[in-house]
């Protein structure tokens, strides 16, 4: 069937509604996209989406299928784009192209057994309508068929790919002449010389055989009819490459293999089929253990028969299948027999039911490795498949993000992930993954996880990771926090006995790390100790994950402080003076000495008052910067007249340097006064988390360096 005409007039015996016409004008379409391109062969290239045409027309397969074959390669190798196809043969159609060609992009290049089975998924989520996969795999029989025109190392290549990926694929969706036959191309390309001595090993029994199995065929026919069972019988040799692989399974010459022969039995109905097998039972002893009921328990792939092995006649063992016309069908052609034309019925609706009837079946299977390796089939629409910048392929679940990629890959890629690019290109956390993408992580030995990246991580695997560090983080630093208090307190690291009983802890570690968090206070421990002297707690810089500087009062390194601990957030560093501290809180405050550490920035609030002057917003803020300090916030008030306030959120590393880059300010040309904002404003109700003295600064910095200074003028109003 390598001819268009022959390819209508077989779809017409199917489908008699199907539109020729069209089909017809996809080949014309087809060859003209193709002109002047030529197969390894030699042919012109239409002879390969024509020969794919037509094995889709022998498995019955609907209009859309076989157009689809016709232009299954115009848009990957011509300069036919995927809106013409759609102008001209439909939305249908044209997303089954785009399938075909995307499937085709993804190349098996591993040599991990263990990939296979991931590579498999990917294509079966990115085919997502199983004719896409169908035409797939017409595709790639009809190249294997060709494969002997390919260069060598190309056929090597293709034939892996065949025989792991698209084989084990056909087999999945029952297609089970296409995996035969594929895996049979395979061995005669790969392995020439097994290959060609099975051949004549065979051809030397033929005769033989060939005599066997017709007179077996006639004396099972006869005994069936005997008891009034119609029935065909048919005997067909095992593929050589089942033969090839049970030889080398059981390491065993051509001479010990037995079952060459498989005898199918078809009937009409079910409780036929066992009538059936207790004929062939009573007229050959079975093989023990070899009986299998696939009706009553069709395999995960949908495949129902009944299985037996006998000793026939001169004790030759035999294998017999019993099975319906429908249950045939099915095994031969799988998948593809349910997608074979129905008249007046959507074969999209009746597919998909049965691939629920699948997934149902599969949960009653017993047999876990089959279950596995089926029920995903049913879960693919849940996966997203990824490479790594090695070719490595990652399953994860579909809404993926690039931290949970990276969390797959390693959590230690994890943690020091600082960036990652996708498909090469630089992209965002919050990205979801696409199949097929290839994700590059950047790592830093710098980076350590935000508390942001949880909402960006889908995956449990790689939250969980990300929470467990911050737990860690917290454990250890409260520890070492515990142990420096106890160090003021009582000139060593290490607590007694005594004091560990005292204050109901079992052990040193959880005496330090409840001393850390604060569970244990300040006072509580003076009160078991000798010591009446507390000295304050000296430390340098910030424990990011157990401590911070208060929002109200914004104190810096050099500030008197005071630290508050405050249950899941740690210890609160504030200003000693700050009014959201009352009494009672200082009481249970701890004395801190507050040192810089070089490098590390706080921020801290300044009010600077300034005669409205054109310019004015820019030298300050000039001047800030020269300082080698940062605004991170700015607000702007008009106080009537020609003054205006202005509010910044400066960044500074200490209190000299705050005292730098208050001069700095002071020295423009204007400015009337400049204070802590801090000091100023803490008049009332703030607390912890608000922003100084309530009042937060609003405008951000683009808001207000995109403002002209005509319009401040025009504020006033
Ligand atoms: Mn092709």
């Amino acid at each position: 069937m390598s001819r268009i005409f022959e390819i209508t007039e077989r779809v017409a015996l199917y489908a008699p509604k199907a539109n020729l016409d069209l089909i017809n004008r996809a080949y014309v379409f087809a060859a003209h996209a193709h002109a002047g391109q030529f197969r390894s062969s030699g042919e012109p290239y239409i002879t390969h989406p024509l020969a794919v045409a037509g094995i889709l027309a022998s498995l019955g397969m609907d209009e859309a299928s076989v157009i689809t074959a016709l232009l299954h390669d115009t848009v990957e190798d011509t300069g036919v784009s995927l809106a013409e196809v759609e102008s001209n043969f439909g939305a249908d159609v044209a997303r089954l192209v785009d399938g075909v060609t995307k499937i085709g992009q993804i190349h098996f290049n591993s040599s991990e057994h263990k990939q296979a089975e991931n590579f498999r998924k990917m294509i079966l989520a990115t085919a997502k309508d199983l004719r896409v996969l169908i035409v797939k795999l017409a595709d790639r029989l009809h190249n294997m068929r060709t494969l002997g025109f390919v260069p060598e190392h190309k056929r090597r290549r293709i034939g892996e790919e065949t025989l792991q990926i698209y084989a084990p694929l056909a087999h999945r969706l029952g297609m089970h002449w296409v995996k035969q036959e594929m895996e049979d191309l395979v061995f005669s390309h790969l392995e020439p010389d097994a290959y060609m001595s099975l051949l004549v090993e065979m051809q030397g029994r033929l005769e033989m055989l060939n005599q066997t199995r017709e007179r077996l065929e006639m004396l099972i026919q006869e005994a069936l009819l005997r008891k009034g069972l119609p029935a065909t019988v048919h005997g067909r040799m095992k593929h050589m490459y089942s033969i090839h692989e049970k030889m080398q399974r059981k390491h065993v010459n051509f001479d010990d293999i037995f079952d060459l022969i498989a005898f199918r039995v078809i009937v009409d109905d079910a409780p036929t089929c066992y009538q059936a097998l207790g004929i062939v039972h009573s007229l050959y002893r079975p093989v023990p253990g070899r009986f299998k009921d696939y009706i009553a328990l069709p395999k995960p792939n949908g495949y129902q028969s009944l299985h037996t092995a006998v000793i026939g006649p001169e004790n030759f063992r035999i294998e017999i299948q019993i099975r319906t016309h429908l249950m045939h069908s099915f095994a031969e052609d799988g998948v593809a027999s349910h997608w074979a034309y129905k008249e007046g019925k959507t074969a999209g609706k009746e597919s998909f039911k049965w691939l629920r009837q699948l997934a149902e079946l599969i949960q009653e299977t017993d047999n876990p490795g089959e279950f596995l390796e089926n029920v995903r089939l049913d879960l693919f629409v849940q996966e997203v498949y990824v490479f790594s910048r090695d070719g490595d392929i990652f399953a994860l679940p579909r809404g993926a993000r690039p931290l949970d990629f990276a969390y797959a890959v390693h959590t230690d890629v994890g943690h020091h992930c600082v960036g990652v690019r996708i498909n090469g290109d630089v992209a965002d956390f919050s990205t979801r993954l696409h199949n097929g993408d290839q994700i590059e992580i950047m790592t830093s030995p710098d980076q350590s996880p935000s508390r942001q990246w949880v909402q960006y991580a889908k995956t449990p695997r790689a939250r969980q990771a990300i929470r467990q560090w911050f737990r860690r983080q917290e454990r250890d630093g409260s520890i070492r926090m515990g142990e420096k208090i106890l160090h003021e307190v009582i000139g060593k690291k290490d607590a007694g006995k005594v004091i560990i009983e005292k204050l109901g802890c079992a052990d040193q570690q959880e005496l330090k790390s409840r001393i850390g968090r604060g569970e244990i206070a300040i006072h509580k421990l003076l009160e078991v100790v000798d010591h009446n002297h507390f000295l304050p707690l000296k430390l340098k810089g910030m424990q990011r994950a157990m401590m911070r500087a208060a929002d109200c009062c914004h104190p810096v390194p050099g500030d008197p402080v005071l630290g508050r601990f405050v249950a899941g957030a740690g210890m609160i560093l504030h200003h000693r003076k700050c009014n959201a501290l009352s009494e009672e809180d200082c009481k249970d405050s701890l004395e801190v000495e507050w040192q810089a550490k070089p490098g590390e920035l706080f921020s801290t609030g300044i009010e600077v008052h300034s005669r409205n002057k054109r310019g004015m917003l820019a030298n300050v803020t000039r001047n800030i910067a020269e300082a080698n300090s940062g605004i991170e916030d700015l607000r702007l008030t008009q106080r009537g007249g020609e003054m205006t306030e202005l509010l910044f959120l400066v960044e500074v590393e200490d209190r000299k340097h705050l005292a730098q880059v208050m001069r700095a300010i002071k020295s423009v040309d204007g400015v009337s006064s400049v204070a802590r904002r801090n000091r100023v404003g803490l008049s009332g109700k703030p607390a912890a988390g608000e922003k100084a003295a309530g009042r937060p600064f609003s405008a951000t910095l683009r808001d207000l360096f995109s403002r002209k200074s005509s319009e401040h003028e025009g504020e006033k109003k």
